[in-house]
């Protein structure tokens, strides 16, 4: 199900386009194995012009790369509506070893991440971070593991003078205490807090270390408050610079693509299919991400056009980019 589709079934309008930047997404997964072409095509219509492919298991690596290589060629050039060629969806990769795969990573995947960081540059080091979501990763030993994993990948974005995409999910507190004590510091190197799911203290905390937070699809939920408001409290206090959007896809759908009640094929929720057997109609594209810009439009009162060129901005000072904003 695409999202012409899915809109044929509700109600709502397309929003508007505007120039976007994906922040974060799987999109090298296989459940766009069938149809990654026309979903490429799609997203470039619905505005996106630069997407970055995430890492989270070192056995991926490759497949980011492949992947980079294939849509690249795939918009070389796209036609636009008004028939110039000049510009196309451009993919980049951020290498990192994910903390909800603590167990499968080994010290080796750190070194040899470390040599393919050295051999090609990428984007940014992601996604890292702290995750106890389960209750066996909050097992010392596998919370230690994470903890040690984090650091050492800190230090390479530090040798590296690269960003961080951080993945934290409940252990927010233990996260912060690191960074503050760590070298790597996001004012210079910027750095996302990706689909950031904190309160208002914590997300005001990430953004005063110099990290913008990454929203995601599940801003379009109404019944996702408490997010709503520490988005709301983070902008009162730092404005619109300190936010990022993102699809997360296969994850994330907007709620007005969803098409039935068992949305959930997150990646955490379901590690050992990492979406295999997502259900395809509930998978989030790129193409979805105007829909995060259109609810955060109207939920902070910023005019659509406004926001996408702040964000756009934003994007490039958080990934150390300077991305020409298309006219
Ligand atoms: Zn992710």
């Amino acid at each position: 199900m695409t999202i012409l589709d899915s809109l044929s079934t509700t109600d709502e309008a397309l929003p508007d386009i505007y120039p976007l930047i994906d922040t974060h997404t799987h999109f090298d997964a296989p459940v766009f194995d069938e149809d990654r072409a026309t979903q490429v095509q799609k997203a470039y219509a619905q505005g996106v012009r630069h997407l970055v492919l995430v890492g989270y298991l070192y056995r991926h690596f490759d497949r980011m790369y492949e992947t980079e290589q294939s849509v690249n060629k795939m918009t070389q050039p796209i036609e636009t509506s008004d028939n110039q060629a000049q510009s196309s969806l451009n993919t980049h990769i951020a290498l990192g070893l994910h903390p909800f795969y603590i167990d499968q990573h080994t010290e080796k995947h750190l070194t040899d991440m470390e040599q393919k960081i050295a051999a090609k540059r990428p984007l940014a080091i992601g996604e890292i971070g702290l995750d106890t979501f389960t209750d066996e990763m909050k097992e010392p030993e596998a919370f230690a593991k994470q903890e040690r994993f984090f650091k050492v990948q800190l230090d390479m974005a530090v040798t590296h003078k690269l960003p961080v995409m951080l993945h934290i999910r409940k252990a927010h507190a233990e996260a912060l205490a690191i960074l503050k004590a760590h070298d790597y510091d996001a004012h210079k190197l910027g750095g996302i807090a990706h689909s950031f799911s904190g309160g208002e203290q914590e997300a005001k905390a990430f953004v005063k270390l110099g990290f913008k937070l990454g929203v995601t699809g599940q801003i379009t939920n109404p019944n996702a408050k408490k997010l709503r408001r520490a988005i709301q409290a983070a902008v009162d206090s730092y404005g619109v610079e300190c936010l990022v959007i993102e699809t997360d896809c296969p994850d994330m759908t907007p709620i007005m693509c969803q098409t039935s009640d068992n949305s959930q094929s997150a990646l955490g929720q379901s590690p050992d299919n990492e979406w295999g057997d997502a259900p395809n109609h509930n998978r989030n594209v790129p193409a979805n991400l105007p829909w995060v810009l259109s609810t955060l439009s109207e939920l902070l009162s910023v005019p659509a056009a406004e926001l996408a060129q702040q964000l756009w901005k934003n994007s490039c000072n958080a990934l150390q980019t300077d991305w020409a904003y298309p006219v």
